[in-house]
């Protein structure tokens, strides 16, 4: 069985309240008829399998936003190509025995967002639809011979207790459906559900979890898990962006670096080819790859032989940074005045900071552990803390006897150029396993 997936962004969900959907708060372009047809023609081209499934941000049985005559159309199309089996998206309200006419002569299924069994939870997650409204639904497609695939949250927010409420909205919902899928609930940037993971009132789970979670539905046939419907990343929408000017223990534990970090330890998986950890400090100027530290030291490894295995983290008030989030909000975005530190606050920066490299150490292993530190610097005490706790060994490439050279001297002892010569000496000694 060879099947298509059509993502056919077009118009708004006719609901669009959903607390957790950020696809219909998007702007996708109006329904243009034409354009529909020509742009489903040219998408199945040189398609000759039987199977199409057809994804939209909202419902395909919804005239407003997929026009009856472009819905008629494709039908027509699937006939005349032979794809035989059609899985189509819907809310219950548009799904009635004359929407379904159209569909006479196609193994149809229709796809309904149940999310969870239960009217109160539905109502918090302003879903605009009950259990009844699903089942009078499922009730229709069946008596038309058509099949019911119904999609269910794991990680629904406002649940107390998510596999009691799984069990129950599993078990529900296999009364009503031919397949069902368990999705991983992962917050879009532009919902509302973003905003309550920011609040710390709910959080995504991560795969191991949901993994665990539905380990008791895995092998059922007439189930299916997803575990990330889109590649999440917490890319915050500029109206939801934070001033995060300023030196305080406010700034130091805000909720955008917190969500960033669980995002890092519980979510984000490192690239495959990056062995080599290499802590550094972070700069004032944003992003971090503009400033002359960076500059500089990206030209002084640059050309090592294994300078792609080589993963830049750096430390700072946000906790750890990938390199590859440099420029990213907010780790472009905010602005630490080391001079107005006070010793307390240079304290606090420790605890917070070592916490983070030990959550970050915990979740991702390297084969080499590297820094590129001043010896006096909080973000090198809190990284040597971390790793002494986890037992790994994090050479500095600055020696010490060097830095206490350097550091009578005017300058910073990192811009030198017999501090830059000891990073790229201390790195080209690395062996790669297996070279
Ligand atoms: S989840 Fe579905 S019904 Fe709810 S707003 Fe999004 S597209 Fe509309």
């Amino acid at each position: 069985m060879k099947e298509k997936v059509l993502i056919l962004n077009i118009g708004r969900c006719a609901w669009g309240r959903c607390i957790f959907c950020g696809y219909s708060r998007e702007n996708y372009p109006e329904p243009n008829l034409l354009r529909m047809k020509v742009d489903l023609d040219r998408k199945l081209v040189g398609f000759e399998g039987d199977t199409l499934k057809i994804f939209g941000s909202g419902s395909f049985l919804d005239d407003k936003q997929f026009p009856r005559e472009f819905r008629r159309y494709l039908v027509e199309k699937c006939k005349k190509k032979g794809i035989k089996h059609l899985t189509i998206e819907s809310r219950p309200e548009f799904i009635t025995e004359d929407t379904l006419l159209d569909f006479d002569g196609i193994d149809l299924t229709v796809a309904i967002g149940l999310e969870v069994a239960d009217n109160d939870i539905l109502k918090k997650l302003g879903k605009g639809m009950t259990v009844e409204d699903y089942t009078r639904a499922a009730d229709i497609i069946h008596s038309k011979g058509f099949k019911v695939r119904t999609y269910l949250l794991v990680n629904p927010p406002f649940v107390d207790d998510i596999k009691e409420s799984l069990d129950r909205s599993v078990s529900f919902a296999l009364q009503h459906s031919d397949s069902i899928v368990l999705i991983n609930l992962l917050p879009h940037a532009n919902a509302p559900l973003f905003d309550l993971w920011v609040e710390g009132k709910w959080k995504p789970l991560t795969r191991e979890k949901f993994f665990e979670i539905t380990r008791p539905y895995a092998n059922n046939p007439k189930i299916e898990l997803d575990v990330e419907t889109f590649r999440f990343v917490p890319r915050f929408p500029p109206e939801k962006r934070a001033n995060l000017e300023g030196v305080s223990s406010e700034i130091l534990n805000h909720p955008h670096f917190r969500v960033w970090q669980e995002y890092l330890c519980d979510w984000y998986e490192k690239p495959k080819d990056k062995t080599i950890a290499l802590f550094l400090p972070c700069s004032a100027k944003k992003p971090y790859s503009k400033s002359k530290t960076h500059t500089l030291i990206y030209k002084t490894i640059k050309t090592l032989p294994i300078f792609k295995n080589i993963h830049r983290l750096v430390i700072s008030t946000p906790g750890v940074v990938p390199f590859e989030f440099n420029d990213f909000y907010p780790f472009n975005a905010y602005e630490w005045d080391e001079r107005l530190e006070t010793p307390e606050i240079k304290k606090e920066y420790i605890k917070v900071t070592k916490k983070r490299i030990f959550d970050y150490l915990k979740h991702h292993k390297y084969d080499h552990y590297f820094c590129f530190f001043k010896y006096s610097a909080e973000s090198y005490i809190a990284l040597q803390e971390a790793c002494n706790e986890l037992g790994v060994s994090c050479t500095n490439c600055l020696s010490r006897e060097t830095y206490e050279a350097l550091k009578e001297e005017k300058g910073n002892p990192l811009f030198k150029e017999e501090a830059l010569k000891e990073l790229r000496e201390v790195l080209s000694k690395v062996k790669q396993k297996g070279t």
